[in-house]
């Protein structure tokens, strides 16, 4: 795989069919069906791939429970069929995750109607959910989930939805278009379109901001999938100013499992607004989400507040009274913007905004999507594709895509993953390195890579050094950091610490004590000086200052 300094050099060669704007997964999406269907495509993203939404949602692959309350059966029916291609296709990223929602007496819902919820969502799924639901009684849910305060509840069903790495998503999926061939270019931001004699756009100036360099591309076809950016690029468009999306807030916090030891993501109704709110068990720590509140512009950083942390603890610590949870024991959070449809009816607060999604052709011709969730962004991604190839047909005279499949087609961790699936993969896996690598190490590379965790032993092979963890006591090794540059698009310690990998979650000290070495390792390969490497490293202990903002608050509360 190309470098991201190799991608940009590739960038603007030859005029593309399509130029895709914004690496989440809805661009890498649309690039992967692109480039399956033998489209020329190039796909430039501002920052790192999956830097905005795609990498800070609640990382759920589901069919969205509560969106039957507001009879959205066509997107249900949708998301839980997409769940089902997920698992397939996907299955060291996608994997069944038990849900359960204690129904509570005096509460919004009584124990009926979500039941009745449950058998609806079920037969949408035309009864091949991961595993069917049931519903718990208080003692049953005292063995298998003995923290939850079930005082005054009636009943608790348990169901089973996906739970995915939302980042690793896109990677993969931009991954697999490079593979058929698009140029997949990560720091590379949009400033401006150039347009023909028509008024229609014809190229896009790409600054790379890494190096400052600028460069013109030019496209048949321009796509706009910037998720909470949509507008903004949309008014780069001397046309194009009613606004496509309105932004919310999603807040997520996580704390270290033994201070929320939860088996099930377990969702409640939240003591202020009965918003459903839930903690997910996430391997070592818990995660606790989210908010949900409407939001201004999107320049700037987006992150957690006191009052968004506050209200998660609320929450936590009203269902689980037992493990009290207090501010010091958040070990990181972080904050996304969905990009919602802008609703047509005044009034609607972020949550009852649909989650449909919506393609718009503009004036100046470029293909603007927006809305709609990570669960379903394979559809919406050909629906795009179908959009912009009869755009091709009818505006150039250029026709004879072949089919996607992209239904069928595993992502490249799991292409060639044998009838046994990952579980024997491991297995074997294990047997293999047993000498080598401790069990935790090969068992995060499995879930983490599927079948490309043997390329990663590869890299061992020839360097043992870089078969040592990068944080004492977490699974991460150093040959990651050489696997995420030279197959992976890293660019910048934050591509790998982040977006990679999830140690700036995940570690007590959100991976600060790793920098040093991530930066010497990547510096050597990319051949940084002594500045790049030291602003590299700073730039990475920034990200981490801005998540705690929160915590400066707390001195003026
Ligand atoms: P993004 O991921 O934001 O990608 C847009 C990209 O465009 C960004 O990376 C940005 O850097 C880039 N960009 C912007 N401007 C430019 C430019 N000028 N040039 C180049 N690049 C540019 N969905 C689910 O299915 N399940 C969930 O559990 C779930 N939970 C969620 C929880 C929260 C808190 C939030 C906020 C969302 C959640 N969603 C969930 C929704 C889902 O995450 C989003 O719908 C999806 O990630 C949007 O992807 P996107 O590609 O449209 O946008």
């Amino acid at each position: 795989m190309p470098t991201q300094a190799e991608m940009w050099n590739h960038l603007g060669h030859e005029t593309v069919d399509l130029l895709i704007v914004g690496g989440g997964i809805n661009g890498a999406g649309i690039a992967r069906d692109a480039a399956r269907r033998g489209l020329k495509v190039a796909l430039v993203e501002m920052r790192d791939l999956a830097y905005g939404t795609s990498s800070r949602s609640s990382k759920m692959v589901h069919g969205g429970l509560r969106y039957l309350e507001q009879f959205a059966f066509g997107l249900v029916f949708e998301s839980v069929s997409e769940r089902r291609i997920l698992l397939n296709i996907a299955p060291h990223l996608v994997r069944p995750l038990p849900y359960i929602f204690p129904v509570f007496k005096d509460g919004k819902r009584g124990l009926w109607m979500v039941s009745l919820g449950m058998w609806l969502y079920e037969a949408l799924s035309l009864f091949r959910s991961p595993i069917r639901h049931k519903t718990l009684k208080a003692k049953a849910l005292n063995e298998v989930e003995p923290i939850v305060d079930t005082k005054g509840m009636v009943g608790a069903p348990l169901y089973y939805d996906c739970a995915t790495d939302d980042a690793r998503l896109t990677l993969e999926s931009a991954l697999d278009a490079a593979s058929a061939g698009a140029v997949v270019s990560t720091w590379s931001k949009v400033t401006k379109f150039e347009y023909g004699d028509d008024g229609r756009v014809r190229a896009a100036r790409v600054l790379n901001q890494l190096t400052g360099e600028e460069k013109v591309v030019h496209a048949k076809v321009v796509i706009n999938a910037t998720g909470p950016w949509t507008d903004k690029v949309r008014e780069l468009n001397p046309s194009e100013k009613s606004p496509m999306v309105m932004r919310s807030k999603g807040v997520h916090a996580v704390v270290q499992k033994e201070k929320l030891p939860v088996n099930h993501c377990i969702i409640c109704p939240h003591p202020d607004d009965a918003r459903g709110v839930f903690a997910v068990p996430w391997g070592d720590q818990t995660y606790i989400g989210t908010t949900d509140t409407e939001y201004g512009s999107v320049d700037g950083h987006v992150a957690a507040t006191l009052s968004d942390i506050d209200y998660l603890l609320e929450a936590s610590n009203a269902y689980f009274p037992d493990h009290q949870l207090s501010r010091d024991d958040v070990i990181s959070t972080w904050a996304g913007l969905r990009p919602l449809l802008a609703p047509e009816t005044d009034g609607l607060t972020a949550s009852q905004v649909s989650r449909e999604h919506k393609i718009e052709v503009g004036p100046e011709g470029i293909i603007s999507v927006a809305g709609g969730k990570l669960t379903t962004y394979r559809k919406m991604s050909a629906e795009v594709v179908d959009v912009a190839c009869q755009e091709l047909e009818d505006r150039q005279g250029v026709r004879g895509f072949g089919p996607a499949k992209t239904d069928v087609v595993p992502l490249p961790g799991a292409s060639g993953l044998s009838s046994g699936g990952l579980e024997a993969f491991l297995q074997q896996t294990q047997q293999t390195c047993g000498g080598t690598l401790e069990p935790d190490i090969v068992s995060n590379l499995v879930y983490v890579y599927g079948v490309r965790a043997a390329r990663i032993l590869e890299y061992i092979e020839k360097d043992t050094t870089l078969a040592q963890r990068l944080i004492e006591g977490r699974p991460e090794i150093r040959a990651q950091v050489a696997f995420a540059v030279e197959e992976e698009f890293a660019a910048t310690v934050t591509d790998f610490l982040i977006q990679r990998t999830q140690i700036f979650y995940r570690d007590s000290d959100q991976g600060l004590s790793a920098v040093d070495d991530v930066t010497s390792i990547m510096g050597d390969l990319l051949h940084w000086d002594e500045e790049r490497r030291s602003l590299e490293a700073s730039r990475y202990r920034k990200d981490v200052d801005v998540s705690r903002e929160w915590r400066l608050e707390i001195n003026n509360d």
